[in-house]
């Protein structure tokens, strides 16, 4: 199936005087169109600057795409110019954050705040753009009647909810939602979640879904990269990657989740922390903190073996299957 989106080999810094922060190092993804792709690693590990990149909001001069390609339905994003590109986001390419306050504009009803981005991106007629605003509420599971509340009327849950309606209002072709329910609490997660999934296969969206919670992946995405440090380490659809994790990061994942299948006392934590992205060790990033380094990988950095759409970025695959096994 064609990919809606096709990121290789990109490289994200943030400079001052003093240093560089390597926030992305040659990241290559792809996502199928209609799918969903759960992006899920630590903090730090450069997958909200991912997603900026696609969106070449990458705030300079600070920050930089240093290389690297990134197609949107077989356009490069980074040769559009600045008009072309403003009207690809928001109305192809939609972006949820984490936190709503910071999406949300309190001195402007949510209403026309829905109502402002369709007719900027579709230039609907006011009445028309506010119709389209109600019914987008509706949707969102709040009655239209609200839409001329500001949103500090509305619950944490609403207002994401709100935004969500303005992401999806002028039905983009993909979707980028960072973190989109870490801000509200459990039980509200959920029903966000659900009500999201359900709208993203009625209206047949691309996702990229930015997480720390394996869990969401596993309920809502068709495919899996894990980001470490700024690389993607492992790749697969949800069922290779859950059924058989392979990159000792993943593994390391898995094992700080409690299971509730199995009688334990304690959590595996991943030993020591993400490292300093101005110093990155050489060879394998994960080097410090894997139980599997060898000299190797202190010294020389892996590259990616595949094996059916599985891809691993680790010294002990080759040829895709794990060396020894
Ligand atoms: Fe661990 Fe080496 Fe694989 Fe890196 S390359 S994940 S250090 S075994």
């Amino acid at each position: 199936m064609a990919a809606i989106l096709d990121i290789r080999d990109l490289v994200v810094h943030y400079s001052s005087d003093r240093e560089t922060v390597r926030a992305v190092n040659g990241l290559s993804l792809s996502l199928e169109r209609g799918k969903v792709l759960g992006l899920v690693g630590e903090t730090g590990a450069g997958k909200t600057t991912t997603a900026l990149s696609v969106l070449d909001m990458v705030q300079e001069p600070q920050g930089k795409i240093v290389s690297g390609t990134i197609l949107f339905e077989g356009r490069d994003i980074r040769a559009l110019r600045p008009e072309e590109m403003r009207e690809v986001r928001g109305k192809e390419i939609a972006m949820i954050f984490q936190d709503p306050m910071t999406a949300l504009n309190p001195l402007i009803t949510v209403g026309e705040q829905i109502a402002e981005t369709v007719r900027r991106h579709e230039g609907l007629p006011r009445e028309d753009s506010e119709r389209r605003a109600g019914e987008m509420l509706e949707l969102v599971g709040i009655p239209a009647s609200r839409s001329r509340d500001y949103p500090h009327q509305f619950s944490g849950g609403m207002k994401q909810r709100v935004v969500i309606a303005i992401a999806l209002a002028c039905n983009p072709k993909l979707l980028l939602a960072d973190e989109p329910t870490t801000a509200l609490d459990v039980t509200i997660q959920a029903q966000v979640l659900e009500m999201m999934s359900e709208l993203i296969k009625k209206f047949g969206t691309s996702v990229v879904m930015i997480t720390h919670d394996l869990g969401i992946v596993a309920e809502n995405c068709d495919h899996v990269a894990t980001m470490y440090a700024g690389e993607v380490v492992e790749y697969g659809t949800v069922d290779q990657v859950f059924g058989d994790p392979r990159h000792p990061y993943t593994i390391g994942l898995f094992g700080s989740l409690p299971n509730l299948d199995e009688e334990s006392d304690r959590l595996t934590p991943i030993p020591g922390l993400m490292p300093d992205p101005t110093d990155l060790p050489a060879g394998c990033f994960f080097s410090p903190r894997c139980p599997r380094a060898t000299e190797r990988c202190q010294a020389e950095r892996p590259s990616d073996s595949e094996e059916g759409g599985h891809r691993v970025k680790c010294h002990l695959f080759g040829g895709g299957k794990e060396e020894g096994r």
